[in-house]
């Protein structure tokens, strides 16, 4: 199928999960081509070297465990606030629609991340990660998410490169 044809298994929900959020259902596109769409994922980079993929609580999760499945690389949780066991590190950002806490394990040791994200909207959830996973003593070497609604970022200017499947 064509990225043309994939995009359209992405439905556009308006006024969810507030009024004047567009809210972007991946869930069909998910059900009917799950393997397809990771594959367009994973080919947005060069993995060589790449360790582990951080993955983004919680639709973060269900790319990166696919993506370190089919890579054969690990797999590294971020977390909502208290999900994890100590000792971890914590970061505060404000999202589209609320605010929210995530943290990450410090017990890691420099290895090479690539962190993964369903959506961007904002990019508060994404700059947290970035930050969390550097306090982490993480090396990251990119960002990937399915989709990114680089109108409401500015993370075009970003240091670390940061790719997507779709971008409106
Ligand atoms: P943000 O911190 O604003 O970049 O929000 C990103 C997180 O919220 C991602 O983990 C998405 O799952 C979710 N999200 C935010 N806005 C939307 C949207 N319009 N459609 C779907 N998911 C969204």
């Amino acid at each position: 199928m064509s990225k043309l044809e994939l995009e359209k298994l992405i439905r556009d929900v308006p006024d969810f999960p507030k009024k004047g959020i567009i809210f972007k259902d991946i869930t069909p596109l998910l059900s009917d081509r799950f393997s397809e769409t990771i594959n367009e994922v994973i080919s947005l980079i060069d993995w060589d070297g790449i360790e582990c993929v951080a993955g983004i609580e919680s639709r973060g999760f269900i790319f990166a465990a696919a993506i370190a499945q089919k890579l054969d690389i690990g797999f590294i949780p971020i977390r909502k606030k208290g999900k994890l066991p100590p000792p971890v590190i914590s970061e505060s950002y404000s999202l589209e629609y609320g605010e929210d806490t995530l943290e990450v394990s410090t017990l890691y040791n420099k290895q090479k991340v690539i962190i993964v994200d369903d959506v961007i909207a904002t990019g508060g959830t994404l700059s947290a990660s970035i930050k969390l996973c550097n306090k982490a003593n993480l090396e990251i070497h990119g960002c990937l998410a399915l989709i990114n609604l680089s109108f409401l970022n500015d993370l075009k200017n970003s240091e670390i490169p940061i790719k997507s499947v779709f971008e409106y």
